[in-house]
């Protein structure tokens, strides 16, 4: 029987074990399975923790979630193709909530598709190398509640542990000299402690924008938002938020940008981004990526291209748990046998393809959108993944760009209609910026 190690039981390692269950329950004999995961429970990103730096046994925290979160793009964009809202929750609700029901949504499918068994909690894997001889991968795993390290051979490996929890830290100028709070985005868990503060935001991204909002929903003095983009970020901010050219240096609480005005803050929130971070990788299967769409070295996004037999999932600048089960069915179409991998030129031009045709292509997020969608268009072709409503998809991701352009302070209000049952949500009974209560019990609520 030829054995799989996937790393990871976040969104992207419980689609790849709900992939290889659904193969079984179709009668088909799948292979041995493995799931190393470090957290003591599955999720990922979405499994919560107040805890930052390290944890309880000095392990870096995986979880880049704050209390207050929402979903910063519509629910109808990231459903399972299988498993819909509306099964879970048994009605249909409004479209962004707090993570706490993104949170029970996953661990509901992954109940429904009964993956435990084949999860070993609380065990970090430290080593993944190639033995070229045997044809055989070897894996060092840490069972941290033992103290244990030990190791077993596989014959596939699926890494899984996303690209959003490795903090990527710049240093500015006199930075040390800070007097203030100063955080990376990562580290952040409740907004109350900017209430009052004047607040500098480094970065143009997601974090970036999800901050800014965030801050100024819970009653913060100032936003400063410093960049290095050569043009404004192209949203109408609120009057107490403005955006400055990039942070050249800091002095005690005072601040230079490279325009040479200054503004003095409380706090500064790096929304620097991540790392793509595989230190257990050997050197030669490692990928080494930044955030983009097409990424280098993976043929078809996933393939490894020089071992065919090691996959990456969910390495792209754009998540969703569409992508991330047609990514898995791939990948398991390919460890079964049922879908052929070319030769390694023809990896490669496939990879070259791609990173050509994006740096050509994508001059907007609509770009970026566009490209995605077919990326995962294309994928879902070779699979018998479930099938979901592919333009009500396209509707909600262009309604999704559209209004957040539009209005960064309603955009979280909208209504849209899901890909999977064809269903429109209701409005939710409170505006964004008056909702603060962000259980799951107040978001449900009729
Ligand atoms: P990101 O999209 O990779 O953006 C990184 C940002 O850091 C970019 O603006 C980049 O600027 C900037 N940056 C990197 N190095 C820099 C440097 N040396 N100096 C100045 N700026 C620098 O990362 P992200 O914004 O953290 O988003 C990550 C993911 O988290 C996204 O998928 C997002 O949707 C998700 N997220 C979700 C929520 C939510 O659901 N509510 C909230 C936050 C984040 P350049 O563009 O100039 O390189
Ligand atoms: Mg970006």
């Amino acid at each position: 029987m030829k054995r799989v190690a996937v790393i990871g039981a976040g969104p992207s390692g419980l689609a790849q074990l709900h992939a290889f269950q659904s193969a079984a329950l179709k009668g088909a004999e799948i292979p041995d399975i493995v799931c190393y995961e470090k957290q003591d429970n599955w999720g990922g990103m979405w499994n919560y923790t107040w805890r930052t730096g390290l944890d309880e046994y000095g392990e870096p925290i995986h979880s880049s979630m704050y209390g207050n979160l929402r979903t910063n793009i519509s629910k109808e964009c990231m459903e399972y193709p299988d498993y819909s809202f509306q099964e879970h929750f048994g009605k249909s609700f409004a479209s962004f909530p707090p993570r706490s029901v993104i949170f029970d949504y996953i661990d509901g499918r992954a109940k429904k598709s009964d993956v435990r068994k084949w999860i070993r909690f609380r065990t970090p894997v430290r080593r993944v190398t190639y033995d070229e001889d045997k044809g055989m991968f070897s894996v060092a795993a840490h069972d941290l509640v033992n103290d244990t390290e030990y190791t077993e051979e596989f014959d596939f490996v699926v890494v899984a542990i996303g690209h959003f929890s490795t903090p990527n830290v710049p240093y500015f100028s006199g930075i040390e000299t800070f007097s203030g709070r100063l955080l990376h985005s990562h580290d952040l868990r409740n907004l109350l402690e900017f209430k009052d503060k004047d607040v500098l935001v480094i970065g143009s991204s997601f974090s970036a924008e999800d901050m800014t909002v965030q801050c100024w929903k819970y009653g913060c003095k100032s936003v400063t938002i410093s960049h290095r983009r050569a043009t404004p970020i192209g949203h109408k901010w609120a009057d107490n938020i403005k955006e400055v050219p990039l942070l050249q240096k800091v002095s005690n609480s005072t601040c230079t940008f490279e325009d040479g005005s200054t503004t003095d803050v409380d706090a500064i929130i790096l929304c620097t981004g991540y790392l793509h971070h595989f230190p257990f990788m050997a050197d030669d299967l490692k990928l080494r990526a930044t955030n983009r769409l097409a990424i280098d070295n993976l043929y078809k996004g996933v393939v490894w291209v020089d071992n065919p037999k090691v996959y990456y999932l969910g390495m792209q600048d754009a998540l969703t748990f569409m992508q991330l089960d047609v990514e898995a069915w791939y990948v398991r179409d390919i460890v079964m046998g049922r879908i052929h991998v070319p030769d390694r030129d023809a990896r490669l031009s496939n990879v070259k393809e791609r990173m050509a045709r994006e740096d050509a292509e994508i001059k907007s997020l609509a770009d970026h959108i566009r490209l995605y969608i077919e990326y995962t268009v294309e994928l879902l072709a070779d699979t018998d993944c479930p099938r979901f409503n592919i333009e009500m998809w396209k509707a909600a991701l262009y309604q999704w760009n559209d209004q957040r352009s539009e209005n960064m302070f309603t955009y979280c209000d909208a209504c849209y209609r899901s890909p999977v049952t064809g269903t429109m949500s209701p409005l939710h009974h409170t505006p964004w910026k008056d909702a603060f209560d962000d259980s799951l019990e107040c978001y449900l609520r009729d």
